[in-house]
């Protein structure tokens, strides 16, 4: 669906584009000159434009900032050779940022508005591509809740909007990883599988604990027995033991359905590796690595990409690995590095042309 919807477009008079540092841009900090904002009122979408970026004018009482009814989605776009202009997979992230929306009790964006507002918002800020070896725009649609009405309730009005935010490599190194015993993310029944912005609160605390002790991120573990591991930050999680790539399966609902999740288990087939989405205890991890068939361990997301782990802690147990030495996750990296990037042939039909 392209071109079905027409959007008015208020431009900047002078773009920051020349003000904003390209070298190692940190994440999430510069935003490209425009955004789309849509209202959602009496059961249906209206007011969609394309504006310069702006502050937004809220209430105190907006429902959002005292209930949470908040979600989010995280997609790139990248620039190939020839200049061209891609957006990576974002229909998954469309159908996963209403599967959010249901969760929560929100309404779901309609495909037009969400696809082709990206896509025509991209367009005219494509200049703000970096095409840069693991640099690209960051795209952020977000949805909130906005009755002016403090009370425990679903919402009748909402806001959509999609931000750009030109990035740069997220863990630039390998990571140090701590398995978590004590917080847990997400257990059955709950919105472990949502992109909601209370997730990513809830799991605060325990990150900074991991980080006072050198720890970048933790590796949740399932709320009921502590055993089975689930994902880690932002990120899902993939162990490789023997030739088998092994990622926690998503039956369920606890665990993020990634996108870059989806990508590696394709391409880690393609590359020749069994692939088994399954439980995965920490018990059959800390076994293979002191049998020595603990081959890699890396994370995948969409703002990070995919993430070598060079240190994974459980309670006084540390295994370190020596990612130099590694094959497939680099080699994985580096195929869907070169689809993203326009380098290698797009077979799976994941380049969106914006
Ligand atoms: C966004 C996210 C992921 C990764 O999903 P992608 O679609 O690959 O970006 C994994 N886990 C959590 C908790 C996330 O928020």
């Amino acid at each position: 669906m392209t071109g079905t919807i027409e959007i008015p477009v208020t431009k900047v008079l002078n773009s920051r584009l020349k003000e904003t540092p390209f070298e190692n841009i940190p994440f999430g900090k510069y935003f490209t000159d425009h955004m789309l904002e849509a209202d959602y009122e009496n059961g249906e979408w209206k007011n969609v434009e394309i504006k310069p970026y702006q502050p937004l004018l809220l209430s105190p009482a907006t429902a959002a900032l005292h209930y949470g009814q908040a979600i989010f989605e995280g997609i790139k776009a990248y620039k190939n050779p020839a200049g061209e202009s891609f957006i990576f997979r974002p229909y998954d992230n469309y159908q996963r940022f209403n599967k959010s929306a249901e969760r929560l009790q929100m309404p779901a964006v309609p495909e037009d508005i969400f696809m082709e507002g990206m896509r025509q918002l991209i367009a005219l800020d494509s200049s703000w591509i970096p095409n840069k070896p693991d640099h690209a725009l960051y795209i952020r649609p977000f949805m909130f809740s906005s009755d002016e009405v403090i009370g425990v309730k679903p919402s009748d009005n909402y806001k959509f909007l999609i931000l750009l935010s030109p990035t740069g490599p997220y863990y630039a190194a390998p990571m140090k990883i701590y398995v978590e015993e004590e917080y847990v993310r997400a257990a059955p029944g709950g919105v472990g599988f949502a992109k909601a912005a209370g997730n990513y609160a809830a799991a605060m605390l325990a990150t900074a604990e991991a980080r006072k002790q050198g720890y970048d991120q933790v590796l949740w573990m399932d709320a009921n027995e502590h055993k089975y591991v689930q994902e880690i930050g932002t990120m899902n999680v993939f162990f490789v033991i023997g030739d088998t790539a092994i990622t926690p399966d998503l039956s369920e609902g606890t665990i993020l359905n990634g996108v870059t999740r989806s990508t590696a288990i394709t391409v880690l087939k393609e590359m020749g590796l069994k692939v088994e989405e399954r439980p995965l205890s920490i018990e059959e991890i800390t076994d293979a690595y002191k049998k020595g068939t603990l081959k890699e361990a890396f994370g995948t997301g969409t703002a990070a990409t995919i993430s070598m782990i060079r240190e994974l802690r459980y309670k006084d147990f540390v295994m370190n690995f020596d990612t130099d030495t590694w094959q497939y996750c680099p080699k994985l990296k580096d195929i869907v590095t070169d689809i993203r990037e326009g380098r290698a042939a797009d077979t799976h039909g994941w380049m969106f042309k914006v």
